[in-house]
């Protein structure tokens, strides 16, 4: 068998991330243009552990990863300290805040809840080299790019479930994967 043969037939880190070609677009967060309530409605539509956090929906250059349970306890602090933050509120996960206008409200930043080197993979990565990372780094996420651009998420759910689903094939094709 040669080497390249073999090559083609390993699973990617593609065909294992999600969102699948037929699901919803990946749910993220954009650094500086979305409110308070938008964030808060993510959270509450969605019920991933976490969001990758984008420059914009356009680049979808990764900056960042916010833990759920992280952004759902610095929103209700924000809100119970009263200290301006409301629905309205523009959240900032950029290192600088631009001034506000007088009228609108106090922007939330939210740059200290987010993971700044979230780990990536590009999406040609063979996925045994995507697990070997996940065994030895202990991730619980890790985010596929192409070029630069954010194309999806693996969970170590998602490659447990690879595996198991791996295992039941039967040995032949397990041999060509
Ligand atoms: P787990 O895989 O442990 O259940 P999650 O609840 O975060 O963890 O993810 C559930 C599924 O949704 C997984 O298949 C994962 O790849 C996918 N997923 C995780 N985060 C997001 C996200 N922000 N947008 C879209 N899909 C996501």
């Amino acid at each position: 068998l040669e080497a390249k043969e073999e090559f083609s037939h390993k699973t990617l880190a593609m065909d294992v991330m999600r969102p699948r070609r037929s699901d919803p677009p990946l749910s993220v967060l954009t650094q500086d243009s979305m409110t308070v309530e938008d964030v808060e409605t993510l959270i509450t539509e969605t019920s991933y552990s976490g969001f990758p956090v984008v420059v914009s929906h356009e680049s979808q250059r990764l900056v960042g990863f916010a833990l759920r349970r992280d952004l759902t306890i610095s929103i209700e602090n924000a809100r119970r300290r009263q200290d301006g933050i409301v629905s309205t509120s523009r959240v900032f996960f950029t290192e600088y805040t631009p001034p506000q206008a007088p009228s609108s409200p106090a922007p939330l930043k939210l740059r200290s809840v987010m993971d700044l080197s979230p780990f990536t993979v590009t999406d040609h990565t063979p996925m045994e080299i995507v697990v070997d990372i996940f065994r030895k780094l202990g991730l619980r996420q890790c985010l596929v790019t192409h070029n630069g651009r954010l194309l999806g998420i693996i969970t170590k759910k998602d490659i447990l479930k690879h595996m198991a689903q791996m295992a039941n094939r039967d040995p032949d094709s397990i041999l060509f994967n």
